[in-house]
């Protein structure tokens, strides 16, 4: 091969080279703008995709804290109703409580005037009417003895014996108190009238 062939097959080699250089130089600035634009979309649809999850998390955190709230509220809720319930037994035994205190100071009250009306009354009774009280009979020694009884009231043997009995005692039919009718003893101030 002469050296004039080698010459210019080393300059169409070259040519060639330059050739395919620019047509690549080319082919990538064609290229380029398209993998930019691939990237930039890439970008955009991971951000588009953080942004979703973002979102969603937001949007969970969000429902989470409205469960939370929902809870939180229903506990509240019982606690105040039960707190409430509680509050208005209370009040209600402490009104009871009160009512029951006011109906004792009443009765004890109206027991303790009963009784200085008896012990007031009893020995004018007696005094005054020598017949018993229920039955209007007179007290004698025999069927309508004069019997006293715990309270201090007196009343007729007949009358005592038809007196409902609880075990061993009586109510008094003027008082009311429970008396044993097994030990009332005759009223002898009467008889010796
Ligand atoms: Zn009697
Ligand atoms: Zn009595």
């Amino acid at each position: 091969m002469s050296t004039r062939r080698i010459e210019s097959t080393i300059v169409a080699l070259n040519e060639k080279i330059e050739k395919t250089k620019n047509a690549t130089k080319e082919k990538l600035l064609f290229l380029k703008p398209l993998e930019d634009e691939h990237k930039r979309l890439k970008l955009e649809k991971q951000k588009a995709n953080d942004f979703n999850e973002e979102h969603l998390k937001a949007h969970a955190n969000h429902l989470k804290s409205i469960d939370r709230d929902m809870v939180q509220f229903r506990q509240d809720f019982h606690r105040r109703k039960r707190s409430a319930g509680a509050t208005s037994e209370t009040e209600d035994f402490h009104a009871l409580l009160e009512t029951k205190r006011e109906e004792t100071r009443q009765l004890r009250e109206k027991s303790l005037k009963l009784k200085a009306e008896v012990l007031s009354g009893i020995v004018q009774v007696n005094e005054d009417a020598p017949s018993c009280e229920v039955c209007t009979d007179e007290y004698n020694e025999d069927e309508n003895m004069p019997k006293v009884l715990g309270c201090g009231h007196t009343i007729c043997s007949k009358c005592l014996k038809n007196l409902d009995k609880y075990n061993n005692s009586v109510n008094c039919p003027f008082c009311r108190k429970r008396c044993c009718f097994m030990t009332c003893p005759p009223n002898l101030f009467i008889l010796k009238k």
